[in-house]
């Protein structure tokens, strides 16, 4: 009845209650969670209504072994973490360099809503700023909009496991009160860079926007990415090998918003952001990161997500160019070791 795949589970589910990382991450939990810099994005009301005392961290290794400490199964919207997602399903639709012809990848410095193109060619500068994911979600394939919208949520599936909903309320203030998105779709129609379908797309970049996650499902996605673009439990492919690195070299250097530089100084991980709280951050061939804690920085991102993720990065050697010798060896406190580093 039980297979190798249920035995090794099984295995690395044993692991992963008794391993040292768990006390690992509860500390870090405890370190933060008092922490009450911020404020809860409140551009529309319901985006307000999230708790700031809600915080959790999940980390899911490449072999699938999840940790998870907080609030993991608390929903939220998604917001610009989509933004990642979709760009590789836009990669899927229609390869390298239709995508790139259309969104640049550029770091822009300024606010993820800024109405800024590219002066030369128009392009919007990356896809993790508003307008680049508008055109990206324009370049999503499908006859009508329902067919549109169930392909992003069967990737999501792919990538997480699990069936996901949209927050309806969420969809419909980001339709009504979306003025600005509006301004940036119809200047880049006039300029040719989004096809006539631009409501439609639209709808589908606010339906993107006010998908359902928790912290469990970031952490997969980017375990996932982490792993090739495989997902580690479910072991389906999410997305085509070619294009991970698409994707999380964007995350590097896009990923969190105007504050991308620092991040990638401080963290070294490609990550992505969203105003809901989230943030998600992979390790490549390592691990993923799920974050969820709604108080956001001036930027547009977690406080308490940004602190877990200098902690992890330092404290285990994370950051992609780290060439030193970390403090503690993550296999070994994975595996259940003493944890420290006599290496
Ligand atoms: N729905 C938000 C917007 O389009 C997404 C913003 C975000 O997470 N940065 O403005």
């Amino acid at each position: 009845m039980s297979g190798f795949g249920d035995l090794q589970s099984l295995a690395s589910s044993i692991t992963a209650v008794t391993s040292p990382f768990r006390n690992y991450l509860n500390d870090l939990y405890e370190r933060y969670r008092s922490l009450d810099d911020g404020a809860v994005a409140d551009y529309i009301p319901e985006l307000a209504l999230a708790k700031p005392e809600w915080f959790g961290i999940c980390v899911i290794t490449a072999e699938g072994q999840v940790f998870e400490v907080g609030n993991c199964d608390q929903l939220f919207t998604i917001q610009s973490i989509s933004k990642a997602f979709v760009f590789g399903l836009a990669l899927e639709d229609y390869g390298r360099e239709s995508v790139n012809s259309k969104v640049n990848v550029e770091p822009t410095g300024e606010a993820f809503n800024a109405i800024v193109l590219d002066e030369a060619t128009n392009r919007p500068c990356n896809p993790m700023v508003n307008a680049g994911a508008i055109a990206t979600a324009d370049l999503i394939k499908g006859a009508n909009s329902t067919e549109r919208l169930k392909r992003l949520l069967a990737m999501f599936k792919r990538y997480t496991g699990r069936e996901h909903d949209i927050n309806v309320p969420v969809f419909l203030s980001e339709k009504a009160t979306g003025y600005r998105n509006r301004a940036m779709a119809y200047l880049m129609l006039n300029f040719g860079m989004v096809s006539d379908r631009i409501d439609e797309t639209l709808d589908l970049y606010f339906q993107q926007c006010s998908i359902l996650v928790n912290a469990k499902d970031l952490a997969m996605m980017a375990a996932t990415l982490a792993n090739g673009g495989v997902n580690p439990v479910t072991q389906e492919r999410a997305i085509d090998e070619r294009y991970v690195q698409d994707v999380i070299s964007v995350m590097l250097t896009c990923g969190m918003y105007d504050a991308s530089g620092e991040w990638c100084y401080r963290v070294g991980m490609p990550a992505k952001s969203g105003v809901g709280g989230g943030i998600t951050a992979v390790v490549p061939g390592q691990l993923g990161i799920g974050t969820f804690s709604p108080p956001l920085d001036a930027k547009g991102n977690s406080v308490r997500g940004i602190k877990v993720c200098e902690d992890l990065s330092r404290d285990f050697g994370l950051h992609l160019f780290n060439a030193a010798k970390p403090d503690r060896n993550l296999a070994e406190w994975l595996a259940g070791g003493d944890g420290l580093n006599d290496w």
